[in-house]
């Protein structure tokens, strides 16, 4: 890892990338506009600075790569339901507590005598269940490609144990569904996309080959270190004149297929549905429910009636995380933005999450 955070060939490599990509953007008469679809790498271009070194000719858009921000409020009023029910556990992990619904977060119903527990993995829900066998513990399953097959081989270890009081509410989504949304916004304007590297470690490089077939539009899949998401930078300026592609500057960690065990486990526990993404609405065939055979350990199933009066979520005052997450504007565009809202007084998704672009624009004081 040492020789991928060397100060001295990262500043070395971005002397001659920026000068590449001022030639491209002074070819084009105005920036290079890029999109960079992953919370972490978010984070990682506002922490390393990267993200201001190269304005005034690349400017970089965040996109709705962060999986607790794209949860909709309406599944979190659901869980804020399911956690209000006698007798039910539910079980999350740290960054969904705080994330507003439309009726308060799920730490505000623990305050009010809900049992939420947070757990860091799907495995410890599962254990959370077996521990106490007389409550029902909903694990609330975020998250993109990464995190469901834990989610998928936890499920398929409940059912080889015959545990009966856990269960499964997935939120989980896929990502070439949220980026097909993306690039069809015509608001958005973007002339390249910096695609997710954990992502595609299980999806492989060739998931992202419609944004060059379909959208015209290159890509580079990116590490995280700095010297990495440099490399990527630097890979996407050298093949900008030449046919869109999807190119991979993460080859130490992402195959060409992915990781096929792991799209095993999530094809045999899951299937793919509609799902509601923040900001970004409902997005055909972008979720994941727990397949057929794993009907008994699906909340979204046994536990429906907890729900069924539910009124439909009202959006947050004020709050431009939808926009953000679709990238049509960035944090400083929103006036509460350190204006009320703060990573210690959150008001929005995008401000709660720690790979949140709002979060990310605050911590590390990214100023345009
Ligand atoms: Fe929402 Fe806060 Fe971000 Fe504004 S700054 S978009 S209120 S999270």
């Amino acid at each position: 890892i040492k020789p991928l955070r060397d100060p001295v060939r990262g500043r070395q490599m971005l002397a001659e990338i920026q000068a590449r990509w001022h030639t491209l953007a002074a070819r084009r008469g105005r920036p290079i506009v890029l999109m960079e679809f992953c919370g972490t790498h978010t984070v990682a271009l506002a922490r390393t600075g990267i993200r201001s070194l190269l304005l005034p000719e690349v400017e970089l858009k965040s996109g709705p790569g962060c999986p607790v921000c794209v949860t909709d409020a309406r599944d979190l009023d659901r869980a804020i339901a399911l956690a209000s029910v006698p007798g039910v556990t539910v079980a999350t992990f740290g960054d969904l507590l705080r994330v507003p619904g439309s009726r308060g977060s799920l730490q505000e119903a623990r305050a009010q005598g809900a049992d939420v527990q947070v757990v860091a993995s799907p495995l410890d829900a599962l254990q959370l269940a077996i521990a106490h066998r007389e409550r029902q513990v909903v694990f609330l399953a975020a998250g993109f490609e990464t995190t469901a097959p834990a989610t998928a081989v936890t499920v398929q270890a409940a059912a080889r144990q015959g545990v009966e009081n856990f269960f499964v509410y997935s939120l989980h989504k896929m990502t070439p569904p949220g980026l097909r949304a993306v690039l069809g916004d015509r608001e958005i304007g973007i002339d390249g996309v910096i695609l997710p590297g954990h992502v595609s470690l299980i999806v492989g490089r060739q998931a992202w080959d419609f944004v060059a077939e379909e959208h015209q539009l290159p890509g580079v899949v990116a590490g995280f270190e700095p010297v990495e998401l440099l490399a990527a930078l630097g890979l996407m300026a050298l093949h900008w004149d030449e046919e869109p592609q999807i190119l991979n500057a993460y080859e130490r960690v992402v195959r060409e297929r992915g990781n096929g065990a792991a799209q095993q486990a999530l094809a045999e526990s899951f299937v793919p549905v509609d799902a509601h993404w923040r900001g970004l609405g409902l997005l055909p065939g972008s979720g994941l429910a727990l397949a057929e055979r794993y009907r008994q350990w699906d909340a979204v199933v046994q536990f429906a009636d907890c729900w069924r009066d539910l009124e439909p979520p009202k959006p947050i005052a004020g709050c431009r995380c939808g926009d953000v997450l679709r990238g049509v504007c960035t944090p400083l565009d929103c006036r509460l933005f350190g204006q009320g809202c703060s990573p210690a007084t959150p008001v929005g998704p995008c401000m709660v999450s720690q790979e949140g672009t709002c979060a990310a624009y605050a911590r590390f004081a990214v100023a345009k």
